[in-house]
């Protein structure tokens, strides 16, 4: 019989999670079904209960769950990985042998599109992550490991930026007024605020020559892609985070990390 699995947010049904799983599924001859779950906005844990009670053996959990995810575990003496406490937030759970365990694979999608789909090298890099949300709180540690040379966390509410960079020696966390006059070789969007046409408050001089601009948001041009893409940036927007984060969940579940490139060329070809 098939091994269930499920994305659970709320709301859902515009998940692109399904489609992934069941392309990489199809890919490494795995029989699995994969589904899209709307949780109650107050419901998280019982809709949980309620898959992993019907055999679920994996969820991916997306917004607005995901720190309610890492309780979740916390609470059920489950075990945390390293990367998910450092975000505080999962998006990846596992009930295998009735135990669960939580991950955050949205770290290692964003340095896998970057470094290995894009060819943007982050060694000796300056990053300019602009948002302190559960998706940047992510992403921070996986960007320090592969060697960059500055990371700058940006966020409208600057205190949220102080917050997060303070857990990360020699991060700077800051305001948009107070950002360092200075260019950055890679700018990280990880607000949501493309998702509603608007534009933080970011300073032209940010993009150093060369720079490289990326939207965790997919799926349109935000008014981020434009504004760095007029200002001389290469742009892309987050939909290979997507696809790459979804097939380290795979691998999590599943002991196979799916090539993700016919999947992600599917993708580009239907948004295209
Ligand atoms: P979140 O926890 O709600 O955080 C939202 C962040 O956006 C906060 O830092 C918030 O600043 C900032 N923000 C919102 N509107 C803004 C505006 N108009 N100007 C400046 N900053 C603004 O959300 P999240 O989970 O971090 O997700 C952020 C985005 O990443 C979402 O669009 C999500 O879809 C996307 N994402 C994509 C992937 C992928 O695989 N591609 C994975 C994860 C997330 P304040 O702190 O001041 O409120």
């Amino acid at each position: 019989m098939a091994e269930r699995y499920a994305v659970i947010g709320h709301p859902v049904s515009h998940s692109k999670s399904p489609g992934i799983h069941r392309a990489f599924a199809r890919a490494t001859g795995q029989d699995i079904e994969y589904v899209a779950l709307e949780a109650p906005l107050d419901g998280f844990s019982r809709a949980l209960d309620a898959f992993r009670a019907n055999q679920g053996k994996g969820a991916n959990v997306t917004l607005p769950f995901k720190e309610q995810a890492l309780a979740y575990c916390t609470g059920c003496a489950g075990r945390i990985s390293e990367r998910a406490l450092r975000a505080g937030a999962v998006n990846t759970l596992s009930f295998e042998g009735g135990h669960c365990q939580g991950d955050n694979t949205d770290g290692a999608g964003l340095v896998r599109d970057l470094t290995r789909n894009l060819g943007v090298a982050l060694q000796a890099k300056r990053v300019l992550l602009m948002g302190a949300g559960g998706a940047a709180r992510g992403v921070v540690q996986p960007l320090l490991e592969e060697g960059v040379a500055r990371l700058v966390v940006v966020n409208r509410t600057a205190a949220r930026a102080r917050q997060l960079a303070d857990r990360f020696p020699g991060v700077v966390g800051c305001g948009y007024k107070d950002l360092p006059a200075e260019g950055f070789d890679v700018v990280v969007n990880a607000t949501s605020a493309g998702l509603k046409g608007e534009l933080p408050e970011l300073p032209a001089a940010c993009f150093g020559p060369g720079a490289f601009a990326y939207d965790m948001v997919y799926g349109r041009e935000t008014p981020f892609m434009a504004f760095a893409r007029q200002r001389g940036a290469q742009v892309s927007d987050g939909i290979g985070m997507l696809v790459e984060q979804a097939a380290e969940s795979f691998r999590i579940w599943r002991g196979i990390l799916p090539d993700t490139a016919p999947v992600l060329a599917d993708l580009r070809r239907q948004s295209a």
